[in-house]
């Protein structure tokens, strides 16, 4: 006895989606429940997987099977099958576990041939209805089994509406259509050679072929690549009784949603058509009607949907997608799924549910995908609207924008300060550029990719980025771009969709980021149900303040290099940084002292109370002088000019030969982070003398403060521990000039992996741990990130060579046995030491479930993803909880 590859629908039930696909998984089950679904069987995935192991051979057994229900059906139904006065009709449905769009088309009405359309004909008493019918189900089959272009057959009926002078098919008479099947018959005939299939066991043999082979087509194998489902799933094919919504007005066809999948409002939201089969309402060859239309229609069968949506509501727990047919005045449900929707929907349908007592808090919050929320924190271009995209570039930073278009950093800082809303556009940006990026409503770049420059600053700020735009041909001496024939002029409009990667001319309607009620209520029991704390990732007063709005429970990451950006500052760092003796070094360093405290002033007061992690000085320093190459033809333009004003030339020249004598090969792995802090131990000096300063000044003004001073890139703990005994000192010289104490902690940045394998020895040395993932990708990879995602990643990912980007979903296997290492090693010395995570895999979902099985005490995210990192966090909680009680019994023991 070989495998059952047949179920009726009675057999089967919701579980078994697997095996029969979730539509015939789904149809089982209501059919189980009493609704009214046309009866008839599913062919499982395991028989197609059988049909594609043989090299495309029909598993044995299978046809016997299917005549088996066929039987089964036909006597239920009480009609034949190919029986010439009393024909059965079935539609031959495809139907995988996951829902997939780039699989085969339906196949209504097969079983009709010339005879038994004659039959159907007489047995209505509808003509009209059953020559309607034939001529579809040609028209289908050509276009799904034979692989005919739809064009010919779309062409007939074209040609006799136009001879008719009518507009809608309805409109069309049973002779029109009797006229349209001979010429199809026709057409397929000269195009197969062979007359149009005449025994209905054929045209059904066909038609579970042409399903079976539909899952190895190119469009499903893409989808399934872009949503890694498995390529050996294999799709089950359903075999159902037809029911007609095409017999005359008393009949009809619709899809509805059992509530609002763009708002989430309760409310049935759908359409229907009038006298139509099939996907008539989808392909929009008439306009359909609102579902609202059709309570004053059909009253009794709007009442009976409604009702009929309430209970696989109920059943489902889940706002549900509803496929239905009337056929003369008797209601038919054809297919249910959970309904696909917005996030906004999702996360107001998932509160409302709660609230209606239908499903738990655990429930909602395992419903929602965090991932979703971004769309909800980022003002974002209405899609409702039909958009003229200019050009295309990577999505780099989500959000949308409008405003002027300008090519400069200072012109944007100019422009912005007289009201304008201004889009920065650069063929790449450079910190140099900062304050333009800070002035700008987005940033658009012809260059670069998602982690260039201008993409990692405008994440971190929540502002839109497209970069890598390469069509975009940018003239920065005439201020303007040209895109094919378009060119667009600095001061002009141009409107930006970060999520979408989309550049618009002109103004596009945005719609604003709302924090609604039911998503504050969500996140309200995110936090009462996860263990990892949720920070955020901010350098200024005004992302300290949104992350605090979004529920950031302290700054996991301030970094300082942007405060030394500032536009009025850079002349002072640049000082500080080419002064030859350590006098000039010490006097610039004194200048640049009370803006570093003013800075640590606003950020601390901003988060009162709450602890603020300050990263001392991390990229090297020649990141703040003028570029190399700049330099180079700069000096050269001054030696050639015939008049040269000789005190800028020499200006020029010693610049020059400091920038030169500061390159290096790889800055990467070059003089920077705590290395810089051994070398220069009078920049990391003044840093924190300002963070101690504006501490005691806060404290004196009865603010409580609790600064963390982190110290980057450490990978020996003697590093540390000489940087730590600075600290300490520069602490105990502040006091010195204040009444009472500071309690504040240090700890170091976990990025390099001599650092994970030694944490025990660092531990000794260390208040806190904070991975920082994104160098620790980078140096356990050993990739350069930016060279990495514009070289090779993609066709590692590509060709499977690699998972997953590792920049952006942690790498557990590699990276995560670093930071699990460094935490276990961490916490035998030092119980309970304090670790978190600061990279931006702190922001995404899998690597926050990562840190919350690895019993990290938070993550650090942009401040836009805290809602995000608070939801997932939950997640991983309400998934894991078991586990994270076994991980620490075994920790213990
Ligand atoms: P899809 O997965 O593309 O929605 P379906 O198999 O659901 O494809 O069917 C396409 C259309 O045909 C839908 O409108 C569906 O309601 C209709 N349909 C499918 N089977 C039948 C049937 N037995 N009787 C009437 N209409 C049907
Ligand atoms: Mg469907
Ligand atoms: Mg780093």
């Amino acid at each position: 006895m070989g495998k059952k590859y047949v179920y009726r629908f009675s057999e089967g039930n919701r579980e078994m989606r697997e095996l029969l696909g979730g539509k015939g998984a789904n149809l089982a089950e209501m059919t189980r429940a009493g609704l009214p679904v046309p009866p008839g069987f599913t062919i499982t995935t395991e028989a197609c997987n059988a049909y594609h192991e043989m090299g495309k051979v029909l598993p044995e057994g299978l046809m016997e099977e299917v005549d088996t229900a066929l039987t089964l059906l036909e006597k239920e139904i009480g009609k034949e099958f190919g029986n010439a006065e009393n024909p059965l009709l079935v539609s031959v449905r495809s139907g995988a576990a996951f829902s997939m769009p780039g699989m085969m088309d339906t196949i209504l009405n097969l079983g009709l041939n010339d005879e038994t359309v004659e039959g159907l004909a007489k047995l209505t008493g509808n003509p009209r209805f059953a020559y309607d019918s034939y001529r579809r189900f040609i028209q289908m089959f050509s276009d799904v089994v034979l692989g005919l272009d739809e064009y010919l057959f779309e062409e007939v009926i074209r040609n006799r509406k136009e001879a008719k002078g009518v507009k809608h098919d309805p409109d069309l008479k049973a002779s029109d259509w009797q006229e349209v099947i001979y010429q199809f018959k026709e057409i397929v005939e000269k195009e197969i050679k062979k007359p149009f299939p005449q025994d209905p066991a054929e045209q059904l043999r066909l038609a579970i072929q042409a399903v079976f082979d539909s899952w190895n087509n190119q469009r499903a194998i893409v989808y399934r690549k872009i949503h890694k489902i498995s390529d050996s799933l294999g799709t089950a094919v359903n075999i159902q009784s037809m029911v007609f919504g095409n017999m005359g007005n008393d009949s009809g066809t619709g899809v509805a949603f059992t509530r609002n999948p763009s708002t989430g409002e309760k409310e049935l939201y759908g359409e229907f058509l009038i006298n139509a089969q099939g996907e008539d309402v989808v392909a929009g060859i008439r306009t359909p009607q609102p579902i609202s239309k059709l309570k004053e229609l059909l009253p009794g069968v709007y009442r009976q949907f409604e009702e009929i949506s309430h209970q696989l509501e109920r059943h489902y727990q889940d706002m549900q997608d509803i496929e239905f047919t009337v056929e003369r005045g008797k209601l038919f449900i054809l297919q249910t799924r959970n309904g696909k929707r917005t996030a906004q929907a999702a996360v107001k349908i998932a509160v409302h549910m709660v609230h209606e007592g239908l499903i738990t808090k655990e429930n909602a919050l395992l419903r929602v995908d965090p991932d979703q929320l971004n769309q909800l924190l980022h003002r974002r271009v209405d899609d409702r609207q039909a958009l003229q995209v200019l050009v295309k570039g990577l999505p780099a930073s989500p959000g949308a924008a409008t405003g002027k278009v300008v090519f400069d950093a200072d012109e944007a800082e100019e422009m912005a300060k007289q009201g304008m809303k201004v889009i920065l556009v650069r063929p790449e940006t450079t910190p140099e550029d900062i304050h333009g990026i800070v002035a700008s409503q987005a940033v658009v770049t012809s260059r670069g990719g998602m982690t260039s420059h201008a993409a990692v600053v405008a994440r971190g700020m929540g502002k839109p980025c497209i970069a890598g735009c390469e069509e975009m041909k940018i003239d920065l001496n005439k201020k303007e771009f040209q895109v094919g024939s378009i060119v667009v002029k600095q001061g002009e409009i141009i409107s930006v969709d970060g999520g979408a990667g989309n550049v618009m001319l002109g103004e596009v309607p945005l719609i604003d980021p709302v924090l609604s009620d039911e998503f504050s209520e969500l996140l309200g029991w995110a936090d009462q149900y996860r263990t990892l704390g949720v920070r955020a990732n901010a350098d200024t007063p005004v992302d300290a303040r949104k992350s605090r709005e979004f529920g950031a429970e302290g700054i996991g990451l301030c970094r300082t290099e942007h405060m030394f950006l500032a536009p009025d500052r850079v002349p002072v760092v640049q000082e500080m940084i080419l002064a030859e003796t350590m006098e000039e070094r010490q006097k610039a360093l004194s200048k640049l002292l009370p803006m570093q405290q003013g800075d640590f002033y606003e950020i601390l007061k901003e988060m009162a109370g709450l602890p603020v992690t300050i990263r001392l000085l991390d990229p090297p320093l020649h990141e703040f002088l003028p570029n190399l190459e700049d330099l180079l033809l700069e000096v050269d333009r001054l030696r050639r000019a015939p008049e040269t004003d000789k005190i800028l030339l020499r200006e020029k020249e010693d610049l020059l030969r400091k920038v030169k004598s500061m390159h290096e090969m790889n800055p990467m792995l070059g003089l920077r982070g705590c290395r810089l802090g051994i070398m220069h131990p009078e920049i990391y000096a003044m840093q924190v003398e300002a963070i101690f300063n504006a501490a005691f000044q806060l404290k004196e003004e009865g603010i409580p403060t609790e600064p963390e001073i982190m110290l980057p890139l450490v990978g020996h703990v003697n590093e540390l521990s000489l940087l730590r005994k600075m600290v300490d000192e520069t602490y105990a010289r502040v006091k010195e000039k204040h009444v009472g104490e500071i309690r504040y902690t240090v700890g170091t940045m976990i990025e390099i992996p001599r650092a994970a394998l030694t944490a025990d020895q660092i531990a000794r040395e260390a208040d806190f741990f904070s991975f920082g993932t994104n160098d620790l990708t980078q140096t356990t990879f050993g990739f350069s990130r930016d060279d990495a995602e514009g070289k090779f990643l993609q066709y590692y990912l590509d060709h499977k060579v690699l998972p997953e980007n590792p920049f952006i979903v942690l790498d557990r296997e590699g990276v995560g046995k670093l930071v699990e290492t460094g935490v276990k090693l961490g916490r035998s010395v030092k119980d309970g030491l304090k670790t978190g995570i600061c990279g931006e895999h702190g922001g995404e979902k899998s690597s926050i479930e990562f840190c919350h099985l690895t019993q990290l005490n938070y993550v650090s995210c942009s401040p836009y993803r805290v809602p995000l990192a608070r939801l997932a966090a939950a997640q991983a909680a309400l998934r894991h909880g078991a586990a994270k009680e076994a991980l620490k019994e075994s920790v213990v023991h």
